[in-house]
């Protein structure tokens, strides 16, 4: 491609890249991307969508021993990780083409190179070609974070990583304690595998209401996989044909594997990004303004990069926004308010809205109303699982402002509760729907008792 002008030059074709530039294109734009690695980005290439289908395989074991209560006898079955891993890269492989030709249909011009800023108009591909754009969108995701540099770092994955083992570990050691470390501990156990997740906080998924937080660590330690808190991996040290990982309480594990996932950091370094004059936010990502526009005019950041929100429908939605704003005349702000969002675990999380704490810090009055049982599906099934769900509602207007399910099918649950949060459902309007019976999701409409209601005195 010789040396030329677009309208729009975006940095990544990952999810907020490739919505920004088909829908900018929509509108008229000369548009070119450029992407450094596969397209599809981090959720299609190595996030999201390689993640569930791995989680769909990791939950066949539960369900092959279940089936057993129902009257069916299942021979012991066996699992082949390379077959599975197969599979995962050849829907990934569709996935990636289905991406670039959508792309290539709305008119969009895809570079697979790396894209550099040379000053605050022009962008210097690896392939040696520049290009002018009257606007750039910057939409570099995030990568993994290794953490502190540790004796024998070089022996630890990521889940970039993981993805890609050539065989399945009898025993790995996780350290983190966010969703991705918390879903990868499922997926390993449920496939087989000995596994240990080491946190260095008090408890899993920090930021999660507290309920959730302690239901889901009891439940994965039930189904057998150890957690232990409040300590680190200080060293991972290779032994004649496996790892041991150090503890910083100078225990050691035995592993095969040690995968961290104590974190990602946005992909803000040798972009470039000093020479157009964009700046920094605090949290180390792209500084926007709520129309993604960065401190220079013209340049934009939306996803991962801008280290908000980082989940694949925000990337998304603010790519597609912008697209809006800068091409469609239609100035469409970022809304991060009520985000749902699902945690894949074993058993899945699904949570919107305000956790207890956030509501007891901004609200005057809030009731809480949960429950926890056993799904009714587990009953011939005899597994010791429990179901858990939590309302949290401002006790002055009787709105539901956050809502917290640890159980089956939590992620599809909370979309539709996501529905009712953003359009401001009370608890009254909860409660006149009609149960579906008998489901789980029918304790949404029918608990009753407050387990709890606080009131702030005045004077606070
Ligand atoms: C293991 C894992 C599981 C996840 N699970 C979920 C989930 O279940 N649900 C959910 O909502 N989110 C999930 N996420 C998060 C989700 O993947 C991200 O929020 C989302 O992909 C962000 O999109 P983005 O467009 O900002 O960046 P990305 O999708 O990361 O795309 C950025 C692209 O830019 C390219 N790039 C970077 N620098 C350059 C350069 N200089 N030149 C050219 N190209 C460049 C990269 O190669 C990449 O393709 C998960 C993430 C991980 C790692």
């Amino acid at each position: 491609m010789p040396d030329s002008e677009v309208d729009l030059f975006v940095i990544g074709a990952g999810s907020g890249g490739v919505r920004a530039a088909r829908i900018a294109a929509g509108y008229g734009a000369r548009v070119l991307v450029a992407e450094e690695y596969r397209v599809g980005g981090t959720c299609v290439i190595r996030g999201c969508v390689p993640k569930k289908l791995l989680v769909y395989a990791s939950r066949y074991a539960e369900d092959f021993e279940d089936a057993a209560g129902y009257g069916w006898s299942v021979p012991t079955p066996t699992f082949d990780w390379s077959h599975l891993i197969a599979n995962k890269d050849r829907e990934i492989a569709r996935l990636e083409m289905a991406y670039t030709t959508a792309l290539e249909r709305a008119g969009v011009m895809i570079v697979k190179a790396r894209a550099v800023l040379e000053d605050a108009h022009a962008v210097r591909l690896s392939t040696g070609e520049k290009v002018r754009a009257k606007h750039i969108l910057v939409a570099t995701g995030g990568r993994p974070w290794n953490g502190p540099d540790i004796p024998g770092i070089e022996h630890v994955i990521s889940s970039n990583e993981a993805f890609h083992l050539r065989e399945l570990p009898k025993r790995i050691v996780i350290q983190g304690g966010g969703y991705i470390a918390v879903e990868f501990a499922g997926i390993f156990h449920g496939l087989g595998s000995e596994v240990t997740l080491v946190y260095r906080g008090e408890d899993i998924l920090r930021g999660f209401d507290d309920d959730v937080r302690a239901h889901l660590h009891a439940e994965m330690e039930k189904r057998g996989i150890k957690i232990i808190c409040g300590k680190v991996v200080k060293a991972v040290r290779p032994t004649a044909d496996a790892l041991t990982a150090h503890l910083s309480d100078d225990t050691t594990i035995e592993v095969d594997k040690a995968m961290f996932a104590i974190g990602r950091w946005p992909n803000v370094e040798g972009l470039g990004l000093e020479h157009a004059g964009v700046q920094f936010a605090k949290n180390g990502g792209i500084a926007v303004d709520n129309l993604s526009r960065t401190s220079v005019p013209h340049i934009y950041a939306i996803g991962d990069v801008t280290n908000r929100i980082n989940l694949t429908p925000v990337a998304v939605r603010d790519g597609h926004a912008f697209a809006d704003t800068v091409f469609g005349n239609k100035p469409t702000p970022a809304d991060h308010v009520d985000v749902p969002t699902a945690v894949f675990s074993e058993p899945e999380v699904g949570v919107v809205g305000l956790t207890e704490r956030q509501a007891c810090e901004r609200l005057a009055k809030i009731d809480i109303y949960k429950t926890s049982f056993r799904p009714m599906k587990m009953s011939l099934a005899g597994r010791d699982t429990r179901a858990f769900f939590k309302l949290v509602v401002d006790g002055m207007t009787d709105r539901v402002v956050g809502c917290h399910i640890v159980g089956p099918d939590a992620g599809e649950l909370i979309q539709l509760v996501g529905i009712a949060v953003k359009m401001k459902a009370t608890k009254a309007q909860f409660d006149s729907v009609m149960a579906v019976h008998p489901t789980a999701a029918e304790e949404l409409v029918t608990m009753r008792e407050k387990a709890l209601s606080v009131e702030r005195q005045a004077a606070e």
